[in-house]
C-alpha cells in the first residue's frame, strides 16, 4: 500500500490542479474564470488533489471538455463529448493506445470519472480502481471485500456503475450495501456506513452515486427479492444520515416515515405488499439539476411484478416505475410522473435520465429525457413535471399509446397473462435498460440501444389453484411462472417475437427513428456520441464501432472479442483525445443464456468474458491477442433413471432457483459456468456446493434454505438430462432436445 501510494502522490504532483472555493452556493464566475483559477502549487505535504471536484466546477464542466467529471459527464448527463480530435474525417486511425486486465470475468458497467489526468472506476464486486489515463498504471486500488455469497442477492450479477468523485473524496456502493468514501489521492478509506435498513431481506447497491450539495445520494436495487425501495442523502464530509425518502408505502399499521406516502397508501389497495416488499428500488439514475435544485429519482418495478397480487384492488401504486422530483436538501417531493401506472411487467423507470434546455412547440422548456423499459420516450418540463411526448421508439404491444391528455398509457386489454400466458413487448429486459443513451441536444437526436426482447407472462401454478400467493426469501419473488418457463416459451413459439438489437438514432419529439442499425443480439452496450461526428458503441458480438452520427454509416470498429455493457467515454490529456470502454457482458440478461439457433452467439460466449480496460486514440498501435475459441463440449452424462413428472420436477427447482444466473434450459450466456459441461468430479461435488455452499466465496453461495436433499436428486437429474440431449444433439443423434419436461405433469 505504501508504495502505491507514493506512485499515487508522485504522479499526483506533476498535474496542474484547479482550486474552487467550496461554497455551496451556485457560482457567479463565468466558466473562463473559473477554470483560470489556477491551485496554488502542491507539495506532498500538503496531499494531492484535495478538493478536486466540487458543486461549481460540475456545473461548469462544458468549460473542462477534456474531463468527464460526473456520471453521464456533467449534471445534465447528456453523454455528449463535446471533444473534435476524433472525428468523422480520421476515426479510420483510431487505435488501441492500451489495455488493462482489470482481473473479472464478471460484468462492467462502470462509466469511469476522469479528471486531470486520472480515470477513477469501478469493476466487479464492487473494485475501485485509480488509474493514470495515459498509460494505465494503477495508482491505487480499494477492494471493499464483498462477502462472496452476496452474489446470490444479486439479481443482475456482481456489477457496479461506478463512483462519485467529489471535494478530493471517491464514493462508491458497495454490492452488500454500504456507501464508502476513500480519499481521492491515496485510497485510503475516510468513512463508510451501512445504507440497508433491513439486513434479513436481499438488498444490493450497484448504481453509482451522485454528489451535490454536500451530499451523497444513494438507491439499492433488490425487487425482484421483495424489498422496498428508497434513497438516502448522506452528508459527504462525515457520512451522517441527512434524509431518506421512501418510494412505496411500507406497513399500513406504522406511521408514514415521510408525510408524501400518505398519497401514495391511497394507491395501493388490498393484498399484502409490504410483506413482499413492495419494490421501487432506484437502483440506477439518480440525477441532479442545478437548475432547480431537484434531484430526479429513477424508480423501478413492483414487488411482486404482477399487481393482481401486489394491489388485487387496483390502483397505480405511487410511486413504482416514475420519475419523482425531490427537494436535494431536504428530500421532500416536488412533483412525480408515473411512466407505468400499476405496472405488471417489471418496467422500472431506472434507466438513465438526461436534462437539456430544447425548443418544444415554439418555446425553451427545461426538460428531462428518459427512456425506460416500458417503449415509451419521455420528454417532462423538470420545472413542474408536465409530460410533453411520449412518442414509442421501439416496439410495444402492452400498451397503444400514451394519452397526452391524461398522461396515462392505453393499455392492450388483450395482454392480461391471470388467465393464459402471453408474449409481452417489451419484455423485462426492457426496450432501453440501463445501458446508457446519448443526447445530441443540437441535432434534437438521442442514441438509443434499444432492445426488441420479448417474454412470455404467465402466472404460477400454485396462484391458478389458490389465488395465493407466499413471499419465499431466498429467491425471486415475482408472481409469475418462473419455474415452468420453457414449458410456457415452447408452447408458444410459433408467436414469438425474435430477439434483436438496434442502435437508434430516434427524435424524441417527432417520435421519428433517424436511422438504425440492427445487431443480432439484444444486449449490447451503452453509447457516446461526440461532437466529433461519431457515436460509439461496444456490442454483443464483441465489436466496437463508432459510426457517422447524421447517417448510421458504420466508419470504424475494432474486434475485442468480448461483449460489452459499459457505455464509452471520451477525454483529453495534453492535447490527445482518448476514447475509452469497459469490456465484460452480464447484468440483467444471465436467464436468457445462450441464445438458440439461428441467432449468433455473443462474444463472451464464443471465447471468455474478459474484464478490460481498452483505451484508444489517434494512431495507437497496441493489439488484442486473439483468444482461442471456447471448448463447447458436453461431457457423456451417467444417467440415473428417473421418470419424466421427476425430472420436470427437478426443472421447476432449476428454474426457481439456478436459472437466474446459470441460464434457461440450463444454456448458460458464457459468463457463468455452463452446468452441462460439469465433469464427473464436478457431478460428485454437485451438493457440496449447492447445498454445503464449498464455492460461496467465490460467489455461488449455498441454497440449503430453499432446496433439500431430496430437490437436490430431481434438480440433478434435469441439469443431467439437458446435458445429455444437447450432447446427443451435437453428435447429431437426436435431431432437437426436448426442451421440457413438464407436459408429463401439465
Ligand atoms: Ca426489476
Amino acid at each position: 500500500m505504501r508504495a502505491v501510494f507514493v506512485i499515487a502522490l508522485a504522479a499526483l504532483s506533476l498535474l496542474a490542479i484547479y482550486f474552487i472555493s467550496l461554497s455551496g452556493e451556485r457560482s457567479e464566475k463565468s466558466a473562463s474564470e473559473t477554470t483560470a483559477a489556477a491551485a496554488p502549487a502542491q507539495t506532498e505535504e500538503s496531499g494531492p488533489s484535495i478538493g478536486l471536484i466540487d458543486d461549481a466546477r460540475i456545473e461548469n464542466a462544458e468549460s473542462e471538455p477534456g474531463n468527464w467529471l460526473a456520471y453521464g459527464r456533467t449534471y445534465e448527463e447528456q453523454r455528449f463529448s463535446p471533444l473534435t480530435q476524433v472525428n468523422k474525417g480520421n476515426v479510420a486511425q483510431l487505435g488501441l493506445a492500451w489495455a488493462k486486465d482489470m482481473g473479472t470475468n464478471r460484468a462492467q458497467e462502470s462509466t469511469p470519472i476522469v479528471v486531470d489526468g486520472i480515470m477513477f472506476l469501478t469493476s466487479s464486486w464492487s473494485r475501485v480502481f485509480a488509474i493514470d489515463a495515459v498509460t494505465g498504471e494503477t495508482l491505487w486500488k480499494y477492494d471493499p471485500q464483498v462477502p462472496g455469497d452476496t452474489g446470490r442477492k444479486a439479481c443482475c450479477d456482481v456489477v457496479n456503475r461506478g463512483v462519485a468523485v467529489y471535494k478530493g473524496r471517491v464514493y462508491f456502493g458497495s454490492l452488500d450495501g454500504r456507501l464508502i468514501a476513500l480519499d481521492a489521492g491515496t485510497g485510503e478509506l475516510v468513512w463508510e456506513v451501512n445504507t440497508i435498513i433491513d439486513p434479513t431481506r436481499a438488498y444490493t447497491v450497484t448504481g453509482a452515486p451522485r454528489a451535490a450539495r454536500g451530499k451523497i445520494f444513494i438507491g439499492n436495487g433488490g425487487a425482484e427479492y421483495g424489498v422496498r425501495g428508497y434513497v438516502t442523502a448522506y452528508d459527504a464530509e462525515t457520512g451522517e444520515q441527512v434524509w431518506r425518502f421512501f418510494t412505496v408505502p411500507g406497513d399500513p399499521s406504522l406511521p408514514f416515515e415521510q408525510p408524501e406516502l400518505e398519497m401514495a397508501a391511497k394507491t395501493w389497495k388490498g393484498g399484502n405488499w409490504w410483506e413482499i416488499g413492495g419494490g421501487g428500488t432506484v437502483w440506477n439514475s439518480i440525477v441532479y439539476d442545478p437548475d432547480f435544485n431537484h434531484l430526479y429519482l429513477g424508480v423501478g418495478n413492483g414487488s411482486p411484478w404482477t399487481r393482481a397480487i401486489r394491489s388485487p384492488g387496483g390502483g397505480d401504486n405511487l410511486f413504482l416505475s416514475s420519475i419523482v422530483a425531490v427537494d436535494a436538501d431536504t428530500g421532500e417531493l416536488q412533483w412525480h410522473y408515473q411512466t407505468t401506472p400499476g405496472d405488471n411487467w417489471d418496467y422500472t423507470a431506472v434507466q438513465d435520465m438526461a436534462l437539456a434546455d430544447m425548443e418544444v412547440d415554439g418555446e425553451s422548456r427545461k426538460v428531462l429525457l428518459q427512456a425506460p423499459k416500458n417503449g415509451f420516450f419521455y420528454v417532462i418540463d423538470r420545472s413542474d413535471g408536465e409530460l410533453l411526448r411520449a412518442h414509442p421508439f421501439a416496439p410495444v404491444n402492452w400498451a397503444t399509446h400514451v394519452d397526452l391528455e391524461t398522461g396515462r398509457p392505453v393499455e392492450n386489454p388483450d395482454l392480461a397473462y391471470l388467465e393464459k400466458e402471453k408474449w409481452v413487448l417489451p419484455g423485462p429486459l426492457g426496450a432501453h435498460n440501463w445501458q446508457a443513451m446519448s443526447v445530441d441536444v443540437e441535432a434534437g437526436l438521442t442514441f438509443i440501444p434499444v432492445q426488441q426482447s420479448s417474454f412470455i407472462f404467465g402466472m404460477a401454478e400454485e396462484f391458478k389453484k389458490t389465488g395465493l400467493f407466499k413471499r419465499n426469501p431466498g429467491r425471486w419473488n415475482l408472481g409469475i411462472e418462473v419455474g415452468g418457463v420453457v414449458q410456457n416459451f415452447v408452447n408458444n413459439l410459433g408467436t414469438w417475437p425474435e430477439p434483436k438489437g438496434f442502435l437508434r438514432a430516434f427524435d424524441p419529439l417527432t417520435g421519428e427513428i433517424a436511422w438504425q442499425v440492427e445487431i443480432p443480439h439484444h444486449w449490447n452496450g451503452g453509447v457516446l456520441a461526440t461532437a466529433g461526428g461519431l457515436v460509439f458503441q461496444g456490442d454483443a458480438l464483441g465489436m466496437f464501432k463508432a459510426y457517422d452520427k447524421a447517417t448510421g454509416e458504420l466508419l470504424w470498429e475494432f474486434n475485442t472479442y468480448t461483449s460489452m455493457l459499459a457505455p464509452p467515454i471520451s477525454f483529453e490529456i495534453d492535447g490527445v483525445q482518448y476514447v475509452s470502454i469497459l469490456t465484460g457482458t452480464g447484468g440483467g440478461d444471465f436467464f436468457t443464456g445462450a441464445p438458440l439457433p439461428p441467432f449468433p452467439n455473443p462474444a463472451s460466449l464464443d471465447y471468455n468474458n474478459f474484464g478490460r480496460l481498452l483505451v484508444f486514440k489517434l494512431g495507437g498501435t497496441e493489439k488484442l491477442e486473439v483468444p482461442k475459441a471456447r471448448d463447447m463440449e458436453i461431457p457423456e452424462q451417467e444417467m440415473a433413471s428417473l421418470s419424466d413428472p421427476e425430472i420436470a420436477r427437478g426443472e421447476i427447482a432449476y428454474h426457481d432457483y439456478c436459472a437466474a444466473c446459470h441460464g434457461m434450459a440450463v444454456r448458460s450466456g458464457g459468463v457463468i459456468p455452463d452446468l452441462r459441461q460439469m465433469t464427473p468430479e464436478m457431478h460428485a461435488m454437485f451438493n457440496g456446493v449447492v447445498l454445503e455452499g464449498i464455492l460461496a466465496p467465490k460467489g455461488m453461495s449455498s441454497f440449503s434454505d430453499v432446496l433439500t436433499e431430496e430437490d437436490m436428486v430431481f434438480l440433478h437429474e434435469y441439469v443431467r438430462a439437458r446435458a445429455h440431449q444437447d450432447r446427443e444433439v451435437a453428435l447429431g443423434n437426436q435431431e432437437q432436445p426436448r426442451w421440457t419436461w413438464l407436459d408429463s405433469i401439465r
